[in-house]
């Protein structure tokens, strides 16, 4: 299904897929199986301005409609989710929310940087003990006489170990969650150190570590919002991340159709293209549903956006959709690769691998499952 985009929603389409052909494509099974960060990409993309998403240009960013920053994550997580991921956390996790939360002086320091790539951020919310349950993190700010103090330790951030700045949400009061704050820390600061996590099952080239905060000195205005905002700061920072992970599961989606298709034309069994038979259309048939599905919802939640209009429950619609598509897709995608799925000779095996932590991360499954049954009884199932 095409739709009627604009001019420059059509230019960002074909400028996001000429560089994902020509530089994302190319090196993405290589750097998968060596779990290598793509540096050289990421520079890249800051100078080619892929950084500044939907900021405004008054700070340095691209200006973006909701609609074109998902045309770019779509296209760019089609060649590789794992180059994807730094924009979405770039973007999504990190600017938006200093966008919308931070005072003047913080957005004129941090997001020119990060919508250059001159600086990498993260987003630290989860902890060991903690990840859907929120309220539960300890992650602690004190106040002291200048700023805060923080001590903590968070796990699974991405872009924890290249990050020049993380946003840090953590309690100011034990026992009160209402308290939680959210801190912009540069990761320079003293006491502040992470540790890259490896053995993923996918997204190998996209960087993710533990944070470990010891006694963080941060100064007064590196509070994002304020005390008692903390919560709101991460739900809207999920808000965004939903979005641009759905858009990257299109992408991955999308690349699991194409994939099966060209492979069906080309293979041939019992004297036909296996695209003859009907019960491999029949799975083709399948993944064409469930991408007009996904991109629908996404464009839907995209258009909301646009109108600034609250979009909490048709993002995580879109979220628990296209993530559990291109879970189904890059599943069907291998089936239809015969043995040869089963190879990293063929993308689809990175696919399915890739797509899979879309179910968990930003909120699983089973957490937009209850927010959107929240919205539909009026009844939250969890606190
Ligand atoms: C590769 C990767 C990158 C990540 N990047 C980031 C990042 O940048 N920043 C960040 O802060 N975090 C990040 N995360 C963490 C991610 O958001 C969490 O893993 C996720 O929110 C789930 O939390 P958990 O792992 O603690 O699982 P748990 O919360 O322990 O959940 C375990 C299982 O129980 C289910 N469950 C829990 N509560 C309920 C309930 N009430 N009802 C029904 N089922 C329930 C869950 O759905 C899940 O199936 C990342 C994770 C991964 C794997």
């Amino acid at each position: 299904m095409d739709f009627d985009l604009n001019e420059t929603q059509r230019l960002i389409r074909r400028q996001a897929a000429d560089f994902a052909a020509r530089r994302v494509a190319p090196g993405a099974r290589q750097r998968d199986i060596e779990g290598r960060y793509p540096a050289e990409i990421v520079k890249e993309m800051g100078a080619l301005g892929m950084f500044g998403g939907v900021v405004p240009e008054e700070y340095g960013g691209a200006g973006l409609d909701y609609i074109a920053f998902a045309l770019l994550c779509e296209e760019i997580s089609r060649a590789d989710s794992s180059v994807r991921t730094v924009i979405s956390v770039q973007i999504s996790l990190v600017a938006t929310p200093i966008l919308k939360f931070g005072t003047e002086e913080q957005k004129r320091k941090y997001l020119p940087r990060l919508c250059t790539g001159e600086w990498i951020g993260c987003f630290g919310l989860t902890e060991p003990d903690a990840g859907s349950d929120v309220q539960q993190i300890k992650t602690f700010a004190q106040k002291t006489a200048s700023g805060w103090r923080l001590n903590g330790r968070k796990i699974w951030i991405s872009n924890g170990g290249v990050a020049q700045l993380a946003i840090v949400i953590a309690q100011t009061e034990r026992g009160n969650p209402r308290r939680m704050a959210a801190f912009l820390v540069e990761t320079s600061t003293p006491g502040f150190s992470s540790r890259d996590i490896h053995g993923k099952l996918g997204l190998r080239a996209s960087n993710t570590a533990e944070l470990i905060l010891d006694g963080v000195e941060v100064p007064g205005p590196a509070l994002l919002g304020e005390v008692g905002q903390g919560f709101a700061v991460a739900m809207a920072a999920l808000d965004n991340g939903r979005y641009s992970v759905s858009a990257g599961c299109l992408g991955i989606a999308r690349g699991s159709l194409e994939a099966s298709v060209a492979y069906a034309k080309e293979r041939h069994t019992f004297g036909k293209p296996i695209a003859a038979h009907q019960l491999v259309q029949e799975m083709i048939a399948r993944m064409v549903v469930d991408i007009d599905a996904s991109r629908l919802l996404l464009y839907r939640a995209g258009e909301l956006k646009n109108q600034g209009k609250p979009n909490t429950l048709e993002t995580c619609i879109a979220k628990y959709y296209c993530s559990e598509a291109a879970v189904r897709c890059a599943n069907d995608a291998i089936q239809i690769h015969g043995g040869m799925g089963y190879s990293n000779e063929y993308s689809v095996e990175r696919y399915l691998r890739d797509a899979r932590v879309a179910t968990i991360y930003e909120g699983t499954s089973q957490i937009q499952k209850l927010i959107i049954g929240g919205f539909a009884t009026g009844i939250r199932a969890f606190a």
